[in-house]
């Protein structure tokens, strides 16, 4: 469990920094929760995420694509944006819930707000804000059950 949970980040190299070292962090499955309007550095922290977790292959905004999976050993990263989706679209059409709601998961969900009914109490919430230039400003919110 991190005693600090709000973070300046002053570029994007510090945002990814901070995902790499989370990753660390991560024990077992767990769901990432991301907050946060566009260019707010959700992405970008994921990049980071994904390089702290061994994930050689680029990160790239799955904007259009939805979900994107990433084979690792132990734990299947899962990296999921629900720009595109509507609150209130059925989700288990695209499998969306099977995957978030399987532990042996990782997972990185962008958007999460849009699914907040759905999402397990057993998660990490991070919010991140736009602030001037290239600062970011990145609130760990919930740290789960830091399991
Ligand atoms: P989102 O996924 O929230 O829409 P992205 O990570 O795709 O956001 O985009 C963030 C944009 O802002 C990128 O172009 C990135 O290079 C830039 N940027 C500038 N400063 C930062 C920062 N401190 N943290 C994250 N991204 C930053
Ligand atoms: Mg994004």
């Amino acid at each position: 469990m991190r005693s600090k949970t709000t973070y300046i980040t002053k570029n994007a190299q510090a945002t990814k920094k901070l995902g790499e070292q989370i990753a660390k962090e991560l024990k077992g499955g767990t769901l990432i929760a991301l907050y946060g309007n566009l260019g707010s550095g959700k992405t970008t922290f994921v990049q980071g995420l994904a390089k702290g977790l061994g994930i050689k292959r680029r990160i790239i905004s799955p904007t259009f694509i939805i979900v994107r999976s990433y084979e690792r050993a132990k734990n299947n990263f899962y990296h999921i944006d629900l720009y595109r989706i509507d609150s209130d679209s059925n989700l288990s059409n695209i499998g969306i819930k099977e995957i978030i709601n399987d532990e042996d998961n990782i997972v990185a969900l962008e958007w999460a707000e849009k699914i907040k009914d759905f999402l397990p109490e057993d998660r990490i919430d991070i919010k991140f804000k736009y602030q001037e230039g290239d600062k970011r400003e990145v609130a760990i919110v919930n740290y789960g059950s830091g399991k």
